[in-house]
This record gives structure tokens, C-alpha cells and sequence, in this order.
């Protein structure tokens, strides 16, 4: 399918916007949704006989060159003992022998599933003595280096155990090749569509060249993406010119900041201590430096997006937005751990919440251990929506979680979200924390907006796979040139 004026006869439409669903036929032209009447002579025309066809979803927050990299990768989060992990990443290794790598990366290791987290003795056991090679909790925050690298870095953790800088200093000094980013993105674009995500906010800058990662973004037509760079003060004095949009289907928008950690890795920052262990966690970030980052984004007029789990780093996100509010409305990322005072703050707020419903489906034995009591509070999605935060979106934080937006509108359901307010806020809502890029040309079907869509052939409120996936009109075709799409399936 590549014509230019295509007139889907016969869809069932879902609006976010009303709720409703309403049987139409789509008129697109060069990619955009227009009114029926502008149809004059279609050069093809696609009878959907009324199936279901919802507008693609928009994931507001996920990591979708580290999606692929995982996937291209061996998955450490199928382990449920340290030696079947262990004689796995070994076999893996020895297969790979040719390619005369110096240094293996492997993430999605879960400590409750393995008993216990790995450490730098038992890679020196299973894998000798001299390999490079990091072994990364499936938060991202944590991980555990070998003995080689905790020389060369100068870890003094006894165990290898490494988190936030420390961790992201060793592997940011084994970039991908060029190719391995091209590879890894790809993996990601099309485990994305495989679901219908059709919009991604994506944050990549890691493990690669800057410019390599601008030069892909400027030249894909797969995906539409919506980049938040995680960038130091003197980057972003430096590289001013770098926000912007890159094309219609890229955009560099915002500044992504981690304010701290994560509650498995005990490095969310909390205002109490943990319950497990006598440690309120970590501020990534001073609240001067924050303000510095702040003042920074609002000159330049760009997003600023906050990762915030733990309660302690969100009154440090709260206070640093309420001292300078911000002329593009930020994005506070998470919002796990959170105490009443502040769900009644955040609709008062400027600011969007991108929240990960599945997190806590996932995160709920273990985070009854670290927070206790304070679940109450914690994890309020729903409350945070009834009591007016409803410029919420939802996201999968892929690869933390599986991209499949399944997973977010069966948790939210669970939640007390219903399937019609999920959907809404995986895609209207989520289209619109992008600000003035994305928002009123994603996330609905109406005129003038783009025409990225998702078609079932049985009733998406029973969650089945999408039948087919269209963006910006058309299949998308993952290798140039050649013939895999995906939604023909
Ligand atoms: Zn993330």
C-alpha cells in the first residue's frame, strides 16, 4: 500500500476524546486524516468491514534503543536461580567468541526471583577472572561489575555493585558501534508496532554518540518518536541547537533528569527510611543543581522531564517547579511512592505524570517489603486521576516492562481505570506531554491529524493483537527495501 490517497471504507472508530465509537469511513491524504468530503478520486480503497480501529498508541515514557538492545540480547529476567543465569550468559558468551568483544552487557536480573542479587565473586566464579562484563538490574539503576572493571573504575564495593553514576560511567565508556545502535533501534521500532505503538517518548541517550543517535532519528520513517535527552548543565549550554523537530517523525524535545533511583534497587529517595534496610535512598541531584537545569529549560523553552519514585525526590521536584514554573509544561515521570499531601497537590500543578500502571502489578510484593504501610498512598494512580491529575498518561518504561500496552490498560483496569479511560490516556493524552508537537496531531482520528492507527478484527476491549498497524497512512516497512511488515499478519 503506497498510494498517496487512501479511503478506508467502513471503520470502527474509537474516540478518546468522547469515548465513543463511531462507524466511519477515513479518508488519508499524504499521511493525514481528512474530511470525508475532500475524497475525491482514491487511489486505493480499503474496505476494514467494520473492524475496530483505534488511533495508535503513544508509549509517554520507555527507552526503545535499550528495548531492542535487550531483545537482541540475552534476557536476564527468565531466571529464577543464579547458576542456571550463570551457565546461560556463559554459553552466550562462548557462542559469541568470534566476534572478538571486550565487553558483554546483559540486563533484567531480578534479586527476589534469584534469591539474591549476583556479585562480582560469582562472575569471577562462573566466568573467570578477566571478562568485562556488567550485569544490570531489570530497573536499570542497579547493577553488579566485574572484577576487571571494578579495577579499572574504582568501584570499593565489595560485592561489584554499582547504581545510577557509578554504573552508568562504566557503560557509557563501551559505546554501541553505529551499526549496533541502527540494529538495536530497529528491534525496538518493531517490537513496538508489533502492539500498536505507533509514538513513542523515547530516551536513548545512552551508551552511544550523540550525534549517531541524532543522525538515526533524523532518517527513520518507521516510528514517530518523541526524544528526551539525558544531558549534563554543559551539554545542553553547548548543544542549544539540538532541540527541535527533526522531522515528522522525529523530535528532540526535552531534558530528561533522574532525581533518584529505584525502590527495588533501594535507591528511590525517600522522606522516611526504608522498612527493609536503614537507608532513605539517594538524591540523584541537589535541588540547586535542579534549579540550574530549570532555569536552563525555560529559557531554551524546552521540556523538562523529572524521574521521581521515590516521595522525597518528588518534594524536590515539586518545590524546584512551583519556585520556577516552567513555559513548557514539564513531565514528572513515575510517581510511585507518594504521600496524601502531595497527590492533592499535583493537580495544581503544571505538569504532566507519566505513570507505569504495570509497575505495580510487578512492583507489588516487593514494594510492600521496602514501603510498607505506605502503600496506602502509594501507587494512587486512580486517586491521583479522581482527584483531578488529568493530564496523566500511561507508559510502559520498556524495557522495564513489555511495551504491549496490554499490560498498562490490564493493570489500570485492575486499578479501577476503565478500558475507555486507558486507551484515552495511552493515546490522546499521551500524545499531548509531547506539547506542541505531537498534541492535536495524535492521538485521535478527526481531521487534520496524522493518520498512525491500529485495526483489530475482534473487540480490542478483550486485549487481543492488533490485525494490522498503520502509521502515517501506510504499513510501516522495517528494512528498507525489503518486504517485513508488521500487521500483515
Ligand atoms: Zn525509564
Amino acid at each position: 500500500m503506497n498510494s498517496d490517497r487512501v479511503l478506508f471504507k467502513n471503520a470502527n472508530v474509537f474516540d478518546p476524546y468522547t469515548g465513543n465509537w463511531k462507524k466511519k469511513d477515513l479518508y488519508v491524504e499524504s499521511g493525514i486524516v481528512r474530511p470525508s468530503f475532500c475524497c475525491k478520486e482514491p487511489q486505493e480503497v480499503v474496505d476494514l468491514k467494520y473492524s475496530w480501529v483505534i488511533p495508535g498508541f503513544t508509549d509517554s515514557h520507555c527507552h526503545l534503543i535499550g528495548l531492542g538492545s535487550k531483545l537482541r540480547s540475552l534476557d536476564l529476567s527468565r531466571y529464577n536461580d543464579l547458576e542456571g543465569m550463570f551457565s546461560e550468559i556463559k554459553a552466550w558468551i562462548d557462542k559469541d567468541k568470534d566476534d572478538k568483544r571486550d565487553f558483554y552487557l546483559f540486563r533484567g536480573w531480578d534479586d527476589q526471583r534469584l534469591g539474591r542479587s549476583p556479585t562480582k565473586h560469582d562472575i569471577k566464579k562462573w566466568l573467570g577472572e578477566n571478562v568485562k562484563i556488567v550485569l544490570v538490574r531489570y530497573c536499570g539503576h542497579v547493577g553488579v561489575a566485574s572484577e576487571s572493571l571494578c579495577r579499572k573504575f574504582g568501584i570499593t564495593d565489595p560485592d561489584g555493585m554499582v547504581s545510577e553514576d557509578e554504573l552508568n560511567g562504566i557503560l557509557d565508556s563501551f559505546p554501541r558501534t553505529k551499526t549496533e545502535l541502527k540494529q538495536d533501534f530497529i528491534e525496538g521500532v518493531k517490537e513496538a508496532l508489533k502492539y500498536g505503538v505507533t509514538c513513542v517518548h523515547s530516551e536513548d541517550y545512552h551508551r552511544c554518540g550523540l550525534n549517531d543517535l541524532i543522525e538515526l532519528l533524523k532518517d527513520q520513517t518507521m516510528i514517530r518518536v518523541f526524544e528526551k535527552l539525558h544531558l549534563n548543565l554543559d551539554e545542553i549550554h553547548g548543544l542549544k541547537n539540538i532541540f527541535g523537530v527533526l522531522s515528522s517523525f522525529s523530535t528532540v524535545g526535552s531534558v530528561k533528569l533522574y532525581i533518584d533511583g529505584s525502590l527495588g534497587g533501594r535507591t528511590a529517595y525517600l522522606s522516611e527510611a526504608y522498612e527493609d534496610a536503614p537507608t532513605k535512598g539517594r538524591l540523584n541531584i541537589t535541588p540547586k543543581e535542579l534549579e540550574k537545569y530549570a532555569l536552563l529549560a525555560n529559557k531554551l523553552g524546552v521540556q523538562l522531564s523529572l524521574h521521581a519514585i521515590g516521595d522525597a525526590a518528588l518534594d524536590v521536584a515539586l518545590n524546584t517547579l512551583w519556585k520556577y514554573p516552567q513555559r513548557v509544561k514539564s513531565r514528572l515521570i513515575h510517581l510511585q511512592v507518594t504521600r496524601k499531601d502531595q497527590l492533592e497537590k499535583l493537580p495544581h500543578l503544571n505538569a504532566h505524570f507519566s505513570v507505569q500502571p504495570h509497575f505495580w502489578a510487578s512492583d507489588l510484593e516487593m514494594a510492600k517489603k521496602r514501603i510498607g504501610k505506605r502503600m496506602k498512598t502509594s501507587y494512587a494512580f486512580r486517586k491521583m486521576y479522581m482527584w483531578g491529575a488529568r493530564r496523566m498518561s500511561f507508559s510502559s518504561d520498556a524495557p522495564v516492562e513489555p511495551v504491549d500496552p496490554r499490560f498498562a490498560i490490564e493493570s489500570a483496569m485492575k486499578m479501577g481505570f476503565s478500558w475507555e479511560e486507558s486507551v484515552a490516556l495511552h493515546t490522546m493524552t499521551a500524545a499531548e506531554v509531547a506539547g506542541p508537537y505531537f498534541s492535536k496531531r495524535l492521538g485521535r482520528l478527526e481531521p487534520g491529524y496524522l493518520a498512525d492507527f491500529v485495526v483489530y478484527e475482534k473487540d480490542p476491549r478483550s486485549l487481543p493483537e492488533p490485525s494490522m498497524v498503520f502509521v502515517n497512512g501506510k504499513i510501516p516497512t522495517l528494512i528498507k527495501g525489503g518486504d517485513r511488515s508488521v500487521g500483515s499478519r
